[in-house]
């Protein structure tokens, strides 16, 4: 679609980023330009309004970036999950395996209650491990995972089926896939 081709057109290939060998996707020309930052947010909006999200969960850091505009749109709140040790309050944490070692990501354990419907939002879904865990912390704290909505979607690395069990239904949304 043409809203496809212009998110497409303004992200960037980066290479042999963050290590060699890797092709790094570079979405801050996207956020540079107001007309595709805003296709975008609208897109975002209207899946966290078509899958019933009460809330919208962003992913550090570009998730926040994303994901906070996306929450203002539908009019729903914004929750924060971060690298472990960022949150001041009472936290439900994560751990979750890296190519090299392991991570983990926290949640504020009274942002999310029972009943919420949460929209996950990242711009990269690569391996699926950060998202995975997400999935894990909302389940944890009681709520439901509405959905997981991504800017681009690196199907080569297979997340779509590593995340299928964990999302139970809810719908994988990816704008773009390469
Ligand atoms: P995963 O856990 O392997 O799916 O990696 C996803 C996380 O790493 C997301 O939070 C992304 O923001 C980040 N990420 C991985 N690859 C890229 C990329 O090429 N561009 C931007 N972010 C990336």
């Amino acid at each position: 679609t043409d809203i496809q081709e212009l998110l497409l057109s303004r992200i960037r290939d980066v290479a042999d980023y963050p290590e060699p060998g890797v092709m790094f996707k570079d979405i801050t020309p996207l956020l540079a330009d107001p007309a595709a930052f805003t296709a975008l947010t609208d897109e975002l909006a209207g899946i966290a309004a078509s899958t019933g999200a009460t809330k919208v969960v962003g992913l550090e850091a570009r998730g926040f970036i994303l994901g906070a505009p996306v929450a203002v749109r539908a009019g729903v709140g914004f929750i924060p999950v971060r690298k472990a040790g960022k949150l001041p309050g009472a936290t439900l944490r994560q751990a979750y395996d890296l190519e090299y070692g392991s991570a983990e990501i926290e949640v504020h354990a009274e942002d999310l209650t029972h009943g919420d419907r949460v929209l996950i939002v990242d711009d990269v879904l690569a391996t699926g491990g950060t998202a995975e865990a997400a999935i894990q912390l909302i389940h944890r704290a009681g709520a439901e995972v509405s959905g997981l909505a991504v800017l681009m979607e690196l199907t080569f690395l297979a997340a779509r089926p590593r995340l299928e069990p964990t999302l139970n239904g809810a719908p994988l949304k990816a704008l773009l896939q390469v």
